[in-house]
């Protein structure tokens, strides 16, 4: 295929690469939809056209599939354009051993309408229950992966921060107060590196059925009083309002550092995208319709997210994009935490937002009755 060019001409995307990545081929329908020119693209890392959430997709669940089975079908993937708009797009691949080298041969069709893709998506899981099966396995092997990565990448950085310490204690002598200032940068980002690491490892054992959960009665209100004043200082520092009310006899069958870990994320999120006299606010009930649950809300009246990224919000690493100042400041996994640990004690995590109104997000526990 890599040497066709009538493929220029077909009413889809086609693109070959190498099993390390590299491109070797891309149709002219490809090189349109993501505004490169096909000279640009040879010899670029695939991974280079997906978003982010689909190249993380591309290597736990796309490639080692293609590795098992030597075929993927109806994988959903959004491209990433030049311009940086995203694109949906299905694709089936095949890889392939030719001219003494393996080969993946993909078909890319545009999916315009997310009704469209969502639909096929659902086909595609249905008639994918085995390729699933092994997707798991790969899924498994990742957060092995992970776990063993994020312990060899801590050693190192826990000897940036070190050593970056000891320099500031002017052990090796004063400095000046550019070189306080750079270092301070470095000790920035050393922390900032040591959270995300810290979070993967958090999620990797969530993934890998590594948690437990220790279930008691939790009085949802000792969770709250245990949890404010860790958020206090922060939320008054920025002149953020907050309010609790949540009954002192209402109780969830839970784990109650997992409830407080849930909790703290989802006010620090409040915190950090309400602004100055804005209001956050913690209550619970039990469910109105469902006497079994309860309900545990933390309210903002911050900025709001966009519709269309409202459900994207709970996947790792996904932050919607507000001014790059603010998307340092996280690392996109909070959420993607809070609802899988939320799940794992048979509840779940939910969230509505209305775009400069604020934003609810409400844990749903099962309720321990008086
Ligand atoms: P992060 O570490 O980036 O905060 P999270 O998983 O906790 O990661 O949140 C993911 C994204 O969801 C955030 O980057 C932000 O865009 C959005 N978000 C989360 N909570 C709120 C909120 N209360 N108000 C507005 N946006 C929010």
């Amino acid at each position: 295929m890599d040497n066709d060019p009538s493929s220029d001409s077909l009413p889809c995307g086609v693109v070959s690469f190498l099993d390390d990545g590299r491109v070797i081929f891309a149709n002219a329908p490809l090189c349109l939809w993501l505004g490169v020119a096909r000279a640009d693209l040879i010899g670029r890392h695939v991974e280079s056209m997906l978003a982010v959430g689909s190249r993380i997709f591309y290597q736990t669940h796309l490639f080692p599939l293609l590795r098992l089975r030597g075929a993927a079908n109806e994988m959903f993937v959004l491209l990433r354009a030049a311009d940086g708009t995203d694109i949906g797009a299905l694709l089936n691949a095949v890889r392939h051993a030719r001219d003494g080298r393996w080969v993946t041969d993909c078909v890319v069709i545009r999916v315009e309408e997310r009704a469209k893709f969502e639909g096929a998506l659902i086909r595609a899981r249905k008639d994918a229950e085995d390729a699933r099966a092994l997707a798991d396995e790969a899924n498994q092997a990742k957060s092995v992966f992970l776990t063993m990565m994020s312990h060899e990448l801590r050693t190192p950085l826990n000897a940036i921060g070190g050593y970056a310490q000891l320099l500031e204690m002017g052990i090796h002598g004063p400095m000046t107060e550019a070189q306080s200032d750079a270092l301070a940068k470095i000790t920035r980002s050393q922390r900032h590196l040591l959270r995300l690491i810290n979070e993967l490892l958090n999620l990797a054992r969530i993934e890998s059925g590594q948690v437990h959960y220790a279930v008691e009665t939790v009085v949802l209100r000792s969770v709250v009083d245990a949890v404010m004043p860790l958020i206090e200082p922060q939320l008054d520092a920025r002149h953020v309002r907050h309010a609790v009310d949540v009954p002192h006899d209402l109780a969830a069958r839970a784990d109650r550092e997992k409830v407080q870990q849930i909790l703290l994320n989802l006010l620090a999120n409040a915190n950090k995208f309400t602004s100055a006299d804005g209001l956050v606010s913690v209550d619970a009930a039990p469910g109105r319709d469902r006497p079994d649950i309860v309900y545990l809300r933390v309210r903002d009246t911050g900025t709001g997210i966009p519709h269309d990224r409202l459900e994207h919000i709970f996947e790792p690493f996904v932050q919607v994009d507000t001014d790059p100042y603010r998307r340092a400041e996280g690392t996109g996994l909070g959420l993607a935490i809070s609802r899988d640990l939320a799940r794992g004690m048979g509840g779940d995590l939910r969230v509505r937002s209305e775009m400069g109104v604020g934003s609810s997000f409400t844990v749903t526990l099962p309720r321990q009755q008086a």
